[in-house]
């Protein structure tokens, strides 16, 4: 069965802060993922079930590909409805920063999260989370936030009456933050979550194709391109570094979400461990970069020392200051700095 994931003392805290709150805005990080959305929606619903004027709000748009999620069409995003954002931020009792460790991951809407006379609450599992919070609930070993919201609300009674797209949502951010369960994946318990949603009616392989199987054609090209023409290869072809451009983007008619999954693709090649996307942003003159690794090798570390960022043991982002060829030459002296870790995996330990 599931074991219970909060501690008596957080249960405690947890439950005296829903208690004393009427208004509460729930949001995550800035380009928020399956997992951000999914924990959200999901965290959501329980909150509004127990009575609670609920509002949840994104610093920036959702990719196209996750805006069948049920709910996803109330979600506020903060670069679309500043003044109203500001307004139900400045409002509310409590506010839920969900699948993030730190009030920066919020950019813009940071500065008014900051300000609200609100008591916060973080529910997450990255690594070294702001303790700036009344509570924070850190769960750095757990795969995704969506899991351990299913987890929190199985443990405080919440399973009941979870809605069937309650646990779309939750299904979703699993699934997302896990490459359908073939990474970061191997908790047993996982599936005793799965399982619980199954049970409330999901429908497991639509969701699978909502994500994954419904693109446009020129999305589909978009990636050809950059495979074709954009990627390159190093050391042996251990590392790759692919780049995309906005005239590109123009080119391709990219929509938000096109790039989704594309840094994963050089690591199909045998003996690859790291991969390294930089992306022109749409919105901001930096390059959004994204990192990819397998086994032991630490993109987060590289992303803190090379890209102002951080994130996880094989998937983690940052940013650079504008212009490509720039970044493309950090990127490559990131690669050389950590020549040794590319090499570093015996070959026993590959076989399994
Ligand atoms: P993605 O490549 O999908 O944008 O991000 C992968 C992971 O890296 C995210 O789940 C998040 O943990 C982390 N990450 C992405 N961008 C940043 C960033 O700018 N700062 C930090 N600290 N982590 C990031
Ligand atoms: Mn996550």
């Amino acid at each position: 069965m599931l074991s219970p994931t909060l501690s008596q003392k957080e249960l405690f805290s947890l439950l005296q802060l829903i208690k004393d709150c009427r208004n509460v805005v729930v949001c995550s990080h800035r380009g928020p993922d399956g997992d951000a959305m999914g924990s959200a929606l999901g965290w959501a619903e329980y909150l509004r079930h127990l009575g609670k004027q609920v509002s949840i709000i994104m610093p920036n748009p959702c990719p196209d590909f996750l805006r069948w999620m049920p709910g996803a069409q109330n979600v506020k995003f903060y670069t679309e409805a500043a003044e109203e954002s500001d307004r139900l931020i400045k409002q509310a009792d409590l506010i839920f920063l969900m699948d993030m460790n730190s009030v920066q991951r919020l950019q813009e809407m940071g500065a008014a999260v900051e300000k609200a006379k609100a008591k916060r609450v973080i529910i997450d599992h990255h690594l070294n989370p702001d303790t700036n919070a009344e509570l924070v609930i850190s769960r750095p070993k757990m795969s995704s936030t969506s899991e351990l919201v299913l987890r929190m609300l199985y443990q405080m009674g919440g399973y009941e009456q979870m809605t069937r797209s309650g646990a779309a949502c939750i299904y979703t951010g699993m699934m997302t933050d896990t490459g359908a369960f073939t990474y970061n994946s191997n908790d047993p318990e996982i599936y005793v979550c799965i399982s619980l949603l199954l049970q409330k009616r999901i429908d497991k392989d639509r969701i699978y194709r909502n994500v994954h199987n419904n693109y446009s054609e020129h999305r589909l090209r978009l990636q050809g391109y950059i495979l074709h023409k954009k990627t390159e290869f190093y050391e042996g072809r251990r590392a790759a570094i692919l780049t995309l451009t906005r005239d590109e983007m123009k080119e391709f008619k990219f929509v938000r979400g096109d790039m989704e999954g594309v840094v994963n693709m050089p690591l199909q090649v045998r003996g690859m461990r790291l991969s390294i996307s930089l992306r022109e942003d749409t919105e901001k003159d930096v390059i959004r970069v994204s990192l990819r690794s397998v086994d032991d090798f630490p993109c987060n570390k590289m992303a803190e020392q090379f890209f102002n960022g951080g994130g996880h043991l094989n998937a983690s982002g940052g940013e650079l200051p504008f212009p490509m060829e720039e970044a493309i030459e950090t990127a490559k002296r990131a690669i050389e700095a950590f020549k040794d870790q590319l090499y570093g995996v015996k070959e026993e330990t590959k076989k399994d």
